[in-house]
Parts: C-alpha cells; sequence; structure tokens
C-alpha cells in the first residue's frame, strides 16, 4: 500500500517535471542587438525558436536601415564617396540647377511628405534646412539668429518649389539655397521598412526601438501586449504614461530630445516654417499608429501645430491617435487610447478630458 502511494508520487512529480520542461522549451528565445545608426542608438529585439534564424533577420534589418539612412544622411563632407551615396546631398548641390534622379524610396518619402504639408497647412516642412543650418542644429554651434537673417533664410523653404516628377523619378529644389532635410522622417521610415525586413524572415514578434521611434511586431514574449512608456517631459528618467499595444508604432517628438539653451531659454530643434522659430505649443506630442514612417511624420508636424488642431487633424485620420503634453501643462489623447494607457505621476500637469 505504501509502496503504490510511492509511485504515484514518484510518477506525478516526473510528469510535472516534464510538463515543466515542455514549457520552457516552448519559450521563444530572445536576440538582441543594437548599433548605432541616424545619430541615434537603435536597439532591434526579435524572439523565435531559431537564434541562427533571428541572427540573419535582424542582420538584414540593420542592413536596410544602413541603405535608408546613407541615402538620406546629410551631413556627410563634400567629395567623399558618402556624400555622392546621399540623395539628399545630391538634390541639394543641384538646388537651382537641375533635377536629380533618386531612389525609390527616397521618391516615396518625399511624395508623402508633400502630402503631410498639404495636410498641415505647411507645418511640415521637409525644405525646413536653411533655417535649420542658421540655428545651427546639427553643428557645433547652435546660436539665436538675428530676426533679419530668419525672414532672409524663410525665403528659401517652400515646399511647393520642391518639384517632384514621378514619371522620371526626380526630385528638384527649385532655387539656389534651398535644401532638403529629411531628420523629421527618415528614422520612421527606415524602422518600418526595417520591421518589414524581419517580417519578411519570418519573424512574429519583434521590438525596435531607434532612439524613441517604437515599433513592436504582434504581441510580446509572454503573448501579452508590448508596454511603452511615454517619457515624462519634465522629469529625466520619469514616465508619464505606458501604453498597452501590439503591431504598432509610437514615436515621439519633444523639446527635451533636441536643443540648447541661452539667455534662460530653452530653444528646441523643430522648427515652426511659418516664423522660422522653434515651436513652442507642445512640449512632447506621441504619435500611435500601425506605420513608424507616419507616426515619425505626424510627431513632429503635430509639434508645431497648436493642440486643438492636433486633436482635429488627428480625427479625421484613420487609425492615428495622439497623445500631447502642452506648453501650458495640460495632457491631451484621442479617446483611441482609452483603455490602453495608463496614466502616471500626472502631478506636473492637468489631466484634460479627452476628446
Ligand atoms: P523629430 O525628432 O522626428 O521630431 O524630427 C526633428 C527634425 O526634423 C529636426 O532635427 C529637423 O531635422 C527636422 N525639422 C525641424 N522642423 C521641421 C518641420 N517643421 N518640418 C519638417 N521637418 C522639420
Ligand atoms: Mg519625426
Amino acid at each position: 500500500m505504501k509502496n503504490r502511494a510511492l509511485i504515484w508520487v514518484f510518477l506525478s512529480v516526473l510528469l510535472l517535471g516534464a510538463f515543466g520542461m515542455a514549457l520552457y522549451l516552448r519559450r521563444p528565445v530572445e536576440y538582441r542587438s543594437d548599433q548605432f545608426l541616424m545619430d541615434t542608438l537603435v536597439s532591434i529585439k526579435v524572439y523565435g525558436r531559431d537564434t541562427e534564424k533571428l541572427r540573419k533577420a535582424v542582420s538584414e534589418a540593420y542592413a536596410e536601415m544602413h541603405r535608408i539612412a546613407d541615402l538620406t544622411d546629410r551631413f556627410p563632407a563634400k567629395g567623399t564617396t558618402a556624400y555622392t551615396e546621399s540623395d539628399v546631398c545630391r538634390i541639394n548641390e543641384m538646388a537651382g540647377v537641375r533635377p536629380v534622379l533618386v531612389d525609390k524610396e527616397v521618391f516615396a518619402m518625399l511624395e508623402v511628405a508633400r502630402n503631410y504639408y498639404d495636410l498641415t497647412e505647411g507645418a511640415f516642412d521637409v525644405t525646413i534646412g536653411p533655417v535649420m543650418r542658421l540655428w545651427g542644429f546639427g553643428g557645433n554651434n547652435p546660436h539665436v539668429p538675428l530676426a533679419g537673417e530668419i525672414k532672409d533664410s524663410l525665403a528659401f523653404v517652400d515646399n511647393t518649389q520642391l518639384v517632384l516628377n514621378r514619371k522620371a523619378r526626380t526630385a528638384f529644389l527649385g532655387k539656389v539655397g534651398m535644401n532638403l532635410d529629411l531628420g523629421a522622417i527618415a528614422k520612421g521610415y527606415a524602422t518600418e521598412i526595417a520591421l518589414q525586413a524581419l517580417k519578411r524572415n519570418g519573424i512574429k514578434k519583434a521590438l525596435i526601438d531607434a532612439g524613441g521611434n517604437i515599433r513592436v511586431l504582434g504581441t510580446n514574449s509572454g503573448n501579452d501586449f508590448w508596454r511603452v512608456g511615454i517619457k515624462n517631459p519634465l522629469r529625466t528618467g520619469g514616465i508619464l504614461a505606458v501604453l498597452s499595444l501590439k503591431d504598432s508604432a509610437v514615436v515621439t517628438s519633444g523639446d527635451y530630445y533636441r536643443y540648447f539653451e541661452s539667455g534662460g531659454r530653452r530653444y528646441n530643434h523643430i522648427l515652426n516654417p511659418g516664423t522660422g522659430y522653434p515651436a513652442t505649443e507642445n512640449v512632447s506630442v506621441t504619435v500611435v499608429t500601425k506605420d513608424a514612417g507616419l507616426a515619425d511624420i505626424l510627431s513632429t508636424a503635430f509639434f508645431v501645430l497648436k493642440p486643438e488642431k492636433v486633436l482635429e487633424i488627428a480625427k479625421k485620420q484613420e487609425g492615428v491617435d495622439v497623445f500631447l503634453v502642452t506648453a501650458d501643462k495640460r495632457i491631451l489623447y484621442t479617446p483611441g487610447l482609452q483603455g490602453r494607457i495608463e496614466l502616471r505621476g500626472e502631478g506636473d500637469f492637468r489631466n484634460d478630458p479627452s476628446r
């Protein structure tokens, strides 16, 4: 009798062990790789069964990101291979001279940029280059320019003078002195292209973080929603809200990412093309949508616009949600985020009812 009980105990333990082992083996492995790219730290995490497959997928994703980075780089020195390989440099060099044949994807980016220029009534303008340079953003001597200088360089900011010929696949900046800057769009576009490369390689679960441009694929390794934090723009290291998501992009434009201080004021790197001065309506704008490229464009564009205008435009865009921290310290978000967002530490702000 006693022996029989012992056998049962033994068998149960064995069964439990086997069950635990099976569960352990079913757990996907994580493969992670980080690279410095497009002026920021990029991290790709993928999950699956076969480490070699994961490694290959991530390496292809990075190759795609490098390709987009090289095509859109605006900083290489003239005369270098990097310069001749950058479509943006070639378009800028030929401003006012002649149209330039560009890569399919660069052309697509320029067309999308034109659409959002129209949609935002000029708040989003990739011909912002001359004023960006004047302020010294991207260089090592950022400073507040004279009002007259700003006015003069604004004469060279005009998206309607970026001539796109779809048949010939050429781009042409109409005036000498015009300058293209894809800083608001290239990172998100590259993130999306990288994610598509992962998908082509059979990856079902992934997270790409390109310096705050987040794109998740599927659910997380525990088959649950990915949890993505939105930074508190007033407190370094603080989290203001947490989003629960799958298959989405989350991109934030904030005044704390790139800025300089002068005379006790903060000057951030997103400019209002109407005035030539840094945009001041919002301190942080997060866009949640399927496509990381679109999220990147919209977060920059919305950063420039008045909060009420942002909500009005977002409402009309299918599948676009937005979370705003306004300059007057209000938190606003679109109803689509309700149930997917958890606010934390909003003590610094007024949480306005969402609309
Ligand atoms: P992001 O970090 O995506 O918000 O992009 C900011 C970058 O976009 C800046 O560093 C500039 O290169 C560029 N940029 C600044 N202002 C604008 C604007 N109004 N429209 C389009 N691009 C802009
Ligand atoms: Mg952007």
